[in-house]
């Protein structure tokens, strides 16, 4: 999709701190990271949010979930992590490209929201 910043991640027109690629995802480091470890994991089909799930992409979602448990350990994540999707604006999503938030590396808030 043209003017979405994830997808010119994927497409290497906008550089990232790549943590782990293959041909249907990547793992990046955040920007703005709000832990000691925070990256993102994308897949790199455009899907909009975890709304425009459905039968026909939901594999690339469990796909992810596959992978978490390797990016985490590859991060040193060993004593627990927390895995956030944000979907629309009352989720605060700013970047209308799925993606999950891989956080740890401390002990994270209690609450949610
Ligand atoms: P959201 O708020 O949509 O759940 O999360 C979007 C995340 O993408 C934010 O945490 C933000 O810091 C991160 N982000 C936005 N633009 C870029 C970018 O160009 N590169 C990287 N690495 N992260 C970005
Ligand atoms: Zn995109």
């Amino acid at each position: 999709m043209t003017d979405c910043i994830f997808c010119k991640i994927v497409d290497g027109s906008i550089p990232s701190k790549k943590v782990y690629e293959d041909d249907k995802i990547i793992c990046f480091y955040d920007l703005n990271p709000q832990a000691p470890v925070h990256v993102l994991i994308v897949p790199k089909e455009h899907i909009c949010c975890a709304d425009a799930i459905n039968e026909d992409n939901a594999d690339i979602i469990a796909y992810i979930f596959t992978k978490i448990p390797e990016i985490a350990k590859t991060l040193g994540l060993s004593n627990g992590y927390r895995i956030i999707n944000n979907c629309g604006d009352d989720a605060c999503q700013t970047v209308k490209h799925i993606h999950f938030h891989v956080l740890g590396g401390k002990q994270l808030a209690g609450q949610m929201a």
